[in-house]
């Protein structure tokens, strides 16, 4: 029932909030069931997080398979009914990229069997998908980040302009608000400093990310401390409006999530050059010391931006300190020779860096420190000397043994530390993005605390990620689709209220 004193600017069939991955898929699949869309965006530009991503989605070819090897992964955190729809949807993805690249001719590569990360059972069912080339696109002006997710992003954004859904920027969604019987009806939103009430028939499809860039939700969910993140729009805004509604949360704790860099002069982190699922014979050039100069865990996990920040969260009682954060990346000559060290994808209009080809201008600027010896190396650090000597030495027996006996690091990652000039690094943990959010359920619908759906209301992407243990590899991009589609398709057949 529609509260009698309320005054509507706009109405429509189904709002969007959010324009990511998730957001823009949501409109594509309303605006196709025959919905009326509108499509609200908080920030300057378009793309969100997402924008900035590989552009890797998981696919498979055997759901039973795929649901095995998730319920393992999700460490019995998430629902059958939940994992089966996610499973399910992973079959008819291939298809859906097939339809949305009609558009502009983009190329499409599918490999099947890849496997997954982790060596559960059915992980061989695992593949991937992605856009590898889109006719005379050079990428977005304002997105920077992994190719692959820009062209992912403009296939979407070619799809919502073929529909004339516009992407309304500058346009957060504020507040739910909900009839007698606790049904959402409509929002609030703020558009060119103003206020707006808008009715919605049949659904709010809530795509507004994590909470990766709001530092209450960090104090209050995450061990680690600070937590830096590459993107300043997800701030739990959709978080907040579905517990003002009395939604449920879940996944709080989980993190996609890694060690990287930050540094004053730039609101936003930048990542290790090396990402995704690792590589058995990729060579990391360092290794990863803590404030004592000790190592302390296996600096390239199999997936080092789901599981890389858990070694450094340790918080020790008896100091009273994170003796990880910040921690100490150390290595030589040679492992500054193997490419860039950091990575900086950024959708900010008010932030711009690119990181040297040969890392000399981050030796210039200071972010990465140089010595002639590992002595001096460590006193510029602030570091005990013959600790970083000793972890040195240590590490370099390893690599001649070709056995990591502390940490069990892969041999065909190992390299020695051996030719100065020696370099060290300050890192920090970097979220990539948040996991947790409101509970969802297999038709996407937000659950209240007694686990009952709130009427029209749907959560997607990692506004409340299924991932609730160990992510799944390119996890997040396909659960963007296949949550969109499922929530779009159960919001239109709700019916108008
Ligand atoms: C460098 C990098 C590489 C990655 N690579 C991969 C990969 O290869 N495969 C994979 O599966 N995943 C990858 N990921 C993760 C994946 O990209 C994200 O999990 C996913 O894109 C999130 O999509 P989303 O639509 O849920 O959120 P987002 O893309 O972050 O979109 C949320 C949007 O909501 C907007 N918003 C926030 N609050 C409001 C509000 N109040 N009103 C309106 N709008 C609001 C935000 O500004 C934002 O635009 C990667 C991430 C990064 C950073």
């Amino acid at each position: 029932m529609e509260p009698i004193h309320r005054r509507w600017d706009l109405e429509t069939d189904i709002l969007v909030a959010g324009c990511g991955y998730a957001g823009a898929a949501a409109a594509i699949f309303a605006h196709d069931a025959g919905a009326r869309v509108l499509l609200l965006e908080k920030m300057p530009n378009p793309g969100g997080l997402s924008i900035l991503a590989g552009g890797f989605a998981v696919i498979c070819e055997d759901p039973k398979a795929a649901f095995t090897y998730l319920k393992h992964s999700c460490g019995e955190r998430t629902g059958d009914g939940v994992l089966r729809a996610f499973a399910e949807g992973l079959m008819w993805l291939p298809d859906f990229y097939r339809d949305l690249v009609k558009l502009n001719g983009a190329e499409i590569i599918e490999k099947h069997q890849k496997g997954a990360t982790y060596r559960f059972p059915g992980y061989e069912t695992f593949g991937e998908i992605y856009i590898s080339a889109i006719p005379n696109f050079k990428g977005f002006a304002w997105g920077r980040g992994m190719r692959g997710g820009a062209r992912l992003f403009k296939v979407l954004y070619d799809n919502l302009n073929a529909r004339n859904i516009h992407v309304n920027c500058e346009s957060p969604v504020t507040r739910l608000l909900t009839g007698d019987a606790g049904e959402v009806i409509g929002v609030e939103a703020r558009q060119n400093n103003k206020s707006l009430s808008i009715k919605v028939k049949r659904g709010v499809i809530l795509a507004t990310g994590g909470f990766e860039y709001d530092e209450d939700f960090k104090n209050q969910f995450v061990q680690a401390k600070p937590l830096y993140a590459l993107y300043r729009g997800n701030t739990a805004d959709g978080i907040r409006m579905a517990q003002q509604v009395g939604a449920k949360l879940w996944h709080m704790w989980h993190l996609h999530a890694g060690y990287g860099f930050k540094y004053d002069e730039f609101p936003i982190a930048f990542r290790t050059m090396i990402s995704g699922t690792r590589k058995r014979d990729q060579i990391m050039p360092w290794i990863l010391l803590d404030k004592r100069g000790r190592r302390f865990m296996n600096e390239y996990p199999p997936a080092i931006q789901d599981t890389g920040i858990r070694g450094l969260e340790y918080f020790d009682a008896d100091i009273q300190d994170y003796p990880r954060i910040p921690c100490y990346l150390i290595f030589d000559h040679t492992g500054l020779g193997l490419g860039q060290m950091g990575f900086c994808p950024i959708n900010d209009p008010e932030v711009s860096y690119a990181w040297s080809e040969d890392n000399s201008a981050e030796v210039e600027r200071g972010w990465i420190k140089r010595a002639e010896t590992i002595f001096e190396l460590s006193k510029i650090l602030g570091l005990n000397a013959d600790a970083v000597q000793e972890s040195v030495n240590r590490w370099n027996d390893m690599c001649a043994k070709g056995q990591d006996a502390d940490f069990g690091r892969l041999p065909g990652t190992m390299t020695s530390i051996k030719e100065p000039p020696f370099y060290g690094m300050q890192a920090w943990p970097i979220v990539t993005n948040t996991q947790g959010g409101p509970e969802h359920n297999a038709q996407q619908q937000v659950l209240n605390v007694d686990g009952k759906p709130i009427p029209r209301l749907y959560a997607l992407g990692e506004l409340g990620s299924l991932f609730g243990h160990l992510y799944l590899e390119a996890g997040n991009i396909s659960e963007c689709f296949i949550g969109a589609r499922i929530a779009a398709e159960h919001a239109w057949a709700q019916g108008p209220w």
